[in-house]
């Protein structure tokens, strides 16, 4: 058994640190030594320099070290939903995808299969995979973990939920989600810097931060671009995100049960441009699900560009 999956037997991929051995039982993610997969597909609805043309070439993975009960995925983070496949057959679906024109592999929710995904990307590169591998995660990672992606990950798109652990205990299960965030947006930033793009505009290496914002000032936004400013500075590409609305369990929760309203949206880009931000990527409002991808039960991996894989490759 190679380093990388050792660790699955007193596993402490993230900070959850659960110290469970995956061969035998699940921890707090509920994922076990197996990769679990819900969507593969060419997915336009990226920030622009990701989904360019082409689409992403976007791959959910099931489960998540995160517990937020407003997930706009939660069929597949919270419930599971999704199929096995073993790293060769994940390297395989990567391979697919940038035959189907992907401008990269996106891979979402990665962060619990940190040490299957190694070797995965390993078989890929060494098959031929040559676009950008897109890490597409919570921001509650352990540097360590980190720095085993280190040289095969070109792209980090980390979330930066919280300024305050109070809200990241009560919402996602994370008391200590700031610190543990900005130390992983540190590690990932110091691995491929700034952000950068090609000849065409589509991004080819470099940090995006997502921040979402919440209802009543629940994310602590003004804090969050405070933070990141210092720790980062202005070159920071960051994608301001208003898509938020009452999913998952969000409407047991009275201050989370509406969509976020144009003046909270309207607070947050003000804050952007009154520290200077140059690399923005803003939405507009609209509350609603029918941007979020469709997740079936018992769905296999499949693409929008008519590339349809029925079960295992
Ligand atoms: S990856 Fe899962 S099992 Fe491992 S420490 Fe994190 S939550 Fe626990």
């Amino acid at each position: 058994m190679n380093i990388q999956y050792a660790q699955l037997l007193n596993c402490q991929v993230c900070p959850q640190n659960c110290r469970v051995n995956r061969y035998e039982t699940t921890g707090f993610c509920k994922a076990d030594y197996r990769l679990k997969i819900n969507l593969a597909h060419l997915h336009h609805g990226e920030e622009p320099v990701l989904s360019g043309t082409n689409g992403s070439g976007t791959i959910f993975f099931s489960h998540c070290n995160l517990r937020c009960v407003f997930c706009q995925n939660y069929t597949i983070s919270h419930l599971g939903w999704g199929t096995y496949y073993n790293e060769e057959e994940c390297a395989q679906i990567m391979l697919k995808l940038q035959e189907a024109g992907a401008h990269n592999i996106n891979l979402v929710s990665p962060t619990q299969y940190t040490p299957q995904l190694v070797q995965s990307i390993k078989m890929a590169k060494s098959n031929g995979l040559e676009i950008p591998v897109l890490w597409n995660s919570n921001g509650y990672e352990n540097v360590s973990s980190l720095q085993s992606l280190s040289g095969l990950i070109d792209i980090y798109l980390p979330d930066f939920k919280y300024a305050h652990s109070f809200y990241s205990k009560k919402y996602s299960s994370a008391k200590d989600y700031p610190e543990i965030a900005i130390n992983a947006l540190e590690e990932m930033f110091k691995q491929v810097g700034h952000l950068q793009l090609d000849s065409n505009g589509i991004a080819k290496k470099g940090l995006i931060v997502r921040h979402l914002v919440l209802p009543n000032r629940i994310s602590g936004t003004k804090e969050v671009l405070y933070m990141l400013y210092e720790h980062f500075g202005p070159e920071l590409a960051l994608s301001l995100m208003a898509q938020y609305y009452p999913t998952g369990q969000a409407n047991e929760f009275f201050e989370l049960n509406r969509g976020l309203r144009k003046e909270e949206y309207e607070e947050a880009v003000e804050t952007v441009e009154a520290l200077g931000f140059k690399n923005l990527y803003l939405q507009q409002l609209y509350n609603s699900p029918e941007w979020t991808p469709d997740f079936q039960p018992h769905s296999e991996v499949f693409n929008g560009k008519k590339l349809h894989f029925k079960g295992k490759i």
